[in-house]
């Protein structure tokens, strides 16, 4: 069975002592009590109930699925998964990071994020349905009504509601524009909406007496395309004015679809079939509204792979210890046993930190995010907020994208150390490659995230906000470009942001002349770009190991985040001179190939 214990001390260290997220909390208003103490003690009884609640029923809800009855259009989650959502709500973990005006215990996204990571590791099927919750909490809080506020916010806060995102349509995934729902108006402020959805991530459940569905629409006069879409919400019962349940609303999950990963997770297939809506946001605006829940939905992709990417790791690394497998090349190193432990083995290590490093590298990147979305949401400077909320939009793709690509090197690394055993379904290996997958696809594949990257956050505003990126990876090189210790650390992300800046100006160069040339270029672009922001984290994090160490500190952690570090500078950050080549290999031996793909 496999094993998984909460990193807390790593999330400490990057919480604490990379980021100080407590004096940055000071500054704002509504976080300025958040101590250390309070932020430990909160992640300890998150990974009690990830480890010994959502953890034991990862497997058992791989096997089991979900299953629904046709008749009543009711699903069943495999067993325990309600329990533990009722265990979840007890507990009150829904409100963490929620607004004290619904319900909220008002903490930092900071430190919900790092909740999740740990929900992630230990159950990705059963954390979506939560997570999809707190993403349509989110979208309703920057942009419901009053009424809408009211009635659904304290009930999704609590937890004693679900929310879903309903976007996707039989042909239409990628590109909204085509969606063909409609809403049409009642005369009373309400809508009436008809269409089918699919691939409903927790679309039907009996976890809650109500599901609330942000669903996008098309008006009767909407103008064609993106420009045409508005969003209501839907609940799966009609809400009376005192706030109980009234009838059933007409938006029925009709299938359940049979897939990869995620088994216990149900991906809906609904039909809306004359179901009364309300409508959030303006009309026709709604792919901005649902942007809010995309983005959030984005970075929690992210964390999704970052989670599976721990267990995973700690899962190999333990079996690498145990499986005794042929000898060390340079020599015996358990004269005792009839074999060497497998981990004595250059590439079997070479798994292991690849995995260790992409988690480690993503879990920085994930508090780096996240604390600027603390920042652009309750810092009272202004100009903060507009810088951190430009930083976070250039680095959610990035989160989206490169996180989870790294996930699924990592997960496969880690099945691999298994050796056969690593296929067989007992050791849970196989399960997280597959559970990681839909990750590279679902919240935009990771093209769109990179097309996104290149085209709309970089060449969009001709590289201004690459560029307050590449000021922070700058006044690190200033301050310890000196510092010989920090060269190894310092030295590549240095040469890395400087041939960023051509590379960009070369793209875009080529994009204007030819489009294609983004597109061709794109998804490479995206990850060089994941590793100048890694690398920066990176030598952050090996800046205050080598502090720690300087001023006497004895405690192997901080070694163990060098050789990380070091392995992490030596065999993955390479890759970048690679894609910048291969990015520069344009688009025409992509497009001019009519005859290889006839
Ligand atoms: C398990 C699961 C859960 C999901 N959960 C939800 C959910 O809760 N809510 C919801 O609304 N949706 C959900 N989805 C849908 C998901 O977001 C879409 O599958 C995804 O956005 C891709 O759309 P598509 O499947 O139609 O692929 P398509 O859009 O048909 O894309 C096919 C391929 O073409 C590529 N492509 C498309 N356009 C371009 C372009 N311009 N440039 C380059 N390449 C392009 C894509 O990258 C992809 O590789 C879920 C899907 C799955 C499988």
């Amino acid at each position: 069975m496999p094993i998984y214990t909460p990193p807390l001390r790593d999330m400490q260290f990057v919480l604490h002592e990379v980021f100080k997220v407590t004096d940055e909390f000071k500054a704002m208003p509504a976080h300025a009590e958040v101590d250390a103490d309070t932020i430990n003690a909160v992640l300890e009884e998150a990974g009690k109930f990830a480890a010994g609640v959502a953890f034991p029923l990862n497997i058992s809800g791989d096997t089991e699925g979900c299953k629904l009855d046709t008749a009543t259009h009711e699903v069943t989650p495999p067993k325990g998964f309600k329990e533990a959502y009722r265990q979840y709500v007890e507990g009150g973990w829904p409100a963490l990071s929620c607004d004290p005006e619904y319900g909220g215990q008002g903490l930092p996204h900071t430190v919900n994020q790092c909740l999740y990571e740990m929900l992630n590791s230990a159950n990705q099927a059963w954390t979506m349905y939560p997570g999809l919750s707190h993403g349509a909490y989110e979208a309703l809080l920057a942009h419901g009504t009053d009424e809408q506020k009211k009635t659904y916010l304290p009930k999704l806060v609590s937890g004693e509601w679900t929310g879903t995102m309903c976007l996707t349509e039989p042909h239409c995934g990628t590109d909204l524009g085509m969606l063909r729902t409609k809403a049409e108006p009642q005369g009373d402020g309400t809508y009436k909406l008809t269409g089918n959805k699919i691939f409903i991530s927790a679309g039907e459940h009996d976890f809650t007496e109500n599901i609330v569905h942000l669903v996008l629409a098309r008006l009767p006069d909407a103008p064609k395309g993106s420009k045409g879409i508005s969003l209501f919400v839907v609940p799966k019962f009609k809400v009376n004015a005192d706030g109980s349940l009234g009838e059933r609303n007409p938006i029925f999950c009709t299938g359940l679809e049979h897939k990869m990963g995620i088994h216990g997770n149900a991906t809906a297939q609904i039909a809306i079939d004359g179901a009364t809506g309300t409508l959030v946001g303006e009309p026709n605006k709604g792919l901005a509204a649902m942007f809010v829940m995309m983005n959030a939905a984005r970075l929690g992709v992210g964390n999704q792979s970052l989670g599976l990417t721990e267990v995973a790791f700690q899962n190999a690394l333990a079996y690498a210890k145990d499986r005794i497998q042929m000898r060390s090349l340079s020599g015996k190193k358990a004269p005792d046993k009839e074999a060497d432990p497998i981990i004595v083995h250059p590439d079997v290590r070479k798994m292991l930190l690849t995995a260790k490093a992409y988690a480690e590298g993503a879990r920085a990147l994930q508090v780096f995010c996240t604390l600027l979305l603390d920042k652009a949401h309750g810092h009272p400077d202004e100009k903060v907020r507009k810088d951190s909320d430009e930083l976070v939009a250039l680095l959610t793709p990035i989160v989206k994208a490169f996180v989870t690509d790294n996930g699924h090197v990592a997960t496969n690394a880690c099945m691999q150390v298994f050796g056969g055993h690593g296929f067989i379904k007992e050791w849970g290996m196989e399960q997280f490659v597959r559970d990681n997958r839909i990750n590279m696809i679902y919240e935009g594949t990771n093209t769109i995230q990179s097309l996104d990257l290149l085209g709309r956050k970089v060449l969009g505003n001709n590289g201004a906000t690459l560029k307050k990126f590449g000021k922070l990876v700058g006044q690190l090189v200033a301050e310890e470009g000196v510092n010989e210790k920090m060269a190894e650390f310092i030295n590549p992300i240095a040469y890395l942001g400087d041939q960023m800046t051509k590379f960009t100006t070369e793209i875009g160069f080529r994009g204007f002349q030819n489009p294609d040339e983004v597109g061709a270029a794109a998804v490479d672009y995206l990850r060089v770009a994941g590793h100048l922001v890694f690398g920066y984290l990176f030598a952050r994090m090996a800046q205050v190991a080598l502090r720690e160490i300087a001023a006497g500190n004895t405690d192997p952690f901080y070694v163990a985040k060098l050789q990380t570090a070091r392995f992490y500078f030596a065999k993955l950050f390479p890759e970048t001179a690679t894609l910048m080549r291969t990015a520069r290999a344009g688009s025409k031996v992509l497009m001019d190939t009519d005859a290889a793909l006839a």
